[in-house]
């Protein structure tokens, strides 16, 4: 079984994503973590974001197995991830990983912007996860301050509606909810409610 799910930043989709693949016994790839990767590697070069080459050389030196989990969460990683991500032949090499991960025959949870759109429109589930942009600064914030890293509550959602609006409009494979996505808002939902009707939804599908 495919599971898809997109959504806007901090809308809960990770922790959905986790929490359905846990239950499902499949394993689970946070497409996020590939264009923050890529995004950290070329800040670590020195180089900007919104560059072309620069991004296109850091997307296909990539190495899934060797991405800094503690690093790529930052602030500033995931403005220069939202560049990274509008550039077309970066999405292309990165949609040839998530492909060849979504092609195990044991099937697996994808969560990002484009999961049910393109990289997995056949997928058997899609959920399309969101939350007020309100409650997306105050969870982002929280974890950003476990993190350590200080910015206002009013810099942080500007940030966050920037990059909405970056993911939203760009021409190559922008964040939208397909046609035949189910949506799941989760702004009044505790993590465990929200897993929980992930796996209604999921359920409900599977014996229709
Ligand atoms: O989900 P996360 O906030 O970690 O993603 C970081 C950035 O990567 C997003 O703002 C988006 O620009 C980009 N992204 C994307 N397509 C995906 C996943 C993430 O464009 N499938």
């Amino acid at each position: 079984m495919i599971i898809a799910i997109d959504g806007p930043t901090a809308s809960g989709k990770g922790t959905v994503a986790a929490g359905v693949a846990k239950h499902y016994g499949l394993k689970r790839l946070d497409t996020g973590a590939l264009y923050r990767a890529v995004g950290l590697a070329v800040l670590d070069a020195g180089g900007d974001p919104a560059e072309e080459a620069a991004a296109i050389e850091a997307a296909e030196a990539l190495d899934l197995a060797a991405i800094d989990e503690h690093r790529i969460r930052s602030s500033a990683v995931g403005l220069a991830a939202s560049k990274v991500a509008s550039i077309s032949a970066v999405r292309a090499v990165l949609r040839r990983a998530q492909r060849a991960f979504a092609a195990d025959p044991a099937g697996a949870v994808l969560d990002g912007r484009d999961i049910a759109t393109v990289i997995c429109p056949d997928a058997d589930v899609k959920l399309f996860v969101t939350a007020s942009l309100e409650e997306r600064t105050r969870r982002r914030l929280a974890e950003l301050q476990k993190q350590g890293e200080a910015i206002s509550f009013e810099d942080l959602k500007a940030q966050i509606a920037e990059r909405d609006e970056r993911d939203m409009k760009r021409a190559d494979s922008p964040l939208y909810q397909a046609s035949d996505a189910h949506l799941l808002d989760t702004t009044a939902l505790s993590i465990d409610a929200a897993v929980a009707a992930a796996v209604a939804i999921i359920e409900r599908m599977r014996t229709a």
